[in-house]
């Protein structure tokens, strides 16, 4: 049972399906997809997603502002305001979030600081974080570093993965989970097979992505989650494996990402309590948590 690990199911294109989202599940769910996390690009996003979400067992949602947001979209997504939105329990991930220089480096600045409180937002909410990264795999390293140095680890995913070895490898040795989308199927990316393959099975994870890059044979057409066993066969053969078991490995890593990110915020809420900081404003937390780092008391 194959679980799409990232998915826009507000912008689906609805058409084959005379415009009922409920339609286009259905024939993804007849395929295997058993699980969605439909990603959020902006804050307008939340309600939306939440309204779907609260419909579905098998739907959860993430908040957060896409790194090609505005700065003002950006500068929106605060801190207090990211983690006020994830209380919910719908709210299964933040972002997505991360780095995109793609177009411009104008908002690079901005972008950096957007990417660092959704990881602070994720840490102070026991949720994993979506990480985009485009044209920006130094500084995307180097923002995942920092923060890691600031909390130790971080759980999360490096989304829709294009990158080279050295960048899956760093991401993984700080614990990340690396995803692939239908570009790994594209005739052309031979490159990232060969990063693909040399992704330890534990953590991979596979998505959508939809409705963007559409696996083969459908490259070119609008994306949309029933498409998904078309990465996961892709993988499977990089990997020798049967379909159901790369089904299997992939919807356990995912599991095991929430479950991992969730006890880790346990643990910290063990250290806050004993360092009797609960009643600090939430604006005070990331300092909180570099304190206790400080403190050698996080190991
Ligand atoms: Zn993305
Ligand atoms: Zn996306």
């Amino acid at each position: 049972m194959f679980t799409d690990s990232h998915c826009h199911l507000n912008r689906l294109d609805l058409t084959p399906y005379n415009g009922s989202l409920e339609r286009a599940l259905d024939a993804a769910r007849l395929a295997g997809v058993t699980r969605f996390l439909a990603v959020a690009v902006d804050l307008d996003d939340y309600e939306i997603l939440l309204d779907i979400a609260n419909h579905h067992t098998d739907i959860g949602i993430s908040v957060g502002a896409h790194p090609c947001e505005s700065a003002e979209m950006l500068t929106l997504a605060t801190v207090d305001t990211l983690v006020s939105l994830a209380q919910d329990p719908k709210v299964w991930a933040i972002g997505e979030t991360g780095l995109d220089y793609h177009y411009s480096t104008e908002n690079a600045e901005v972008q950096r600081e957007s990417f660092s409180r959704h990881i602070a937002a994720g840490q102070l909410t026991g949720k994993p974080v979506i990480v985009h990264t485009r044209a920006a795999r130094a500084d995307t390293l180097g923002v995942l570093r920092e923060q890691h140095a600031l909390f130790g680890k971080i759980h999360g995913v490096l989304h829709c993965f294009t990158e080279d070895w050295a960048t899956a490898e760093g991401a993984l040795a700080l614990g990340y989970y690396v995803s692939f989308s239908g570009i790994i199927s594209f005739k052309n990316a031979q490159d990232l097979r060969d990063v693909a393959i040399r992704v330890p099975l534990d953590r991979l994870l596979i998505e959508t992505d939809s409705p963007y890059l559409a696996p083969m044979p459908y490259r070119g057409k609008s994306n949309e989650p029933l498409y998904l066993p078309h990465v996961a066969r892709v993988l499977a053969d990089l990997h020798q494996i049967s379909v159901e078991k790369l089904a299997q490995i992939t919807s356990d890593n995912f599991d095991r990402m929430l479950q991992d990110a969730q006890e880790s915020l346990q643990r910290l809420d063990k250290i806050h309590a004993a360092l009797q900081m609960n009643n600090h404003h939430l604006n005070q937390s990331t300092l909180d948590i570099s304190i206790v780092r400080d403190k050698g008391l996080t190991g």
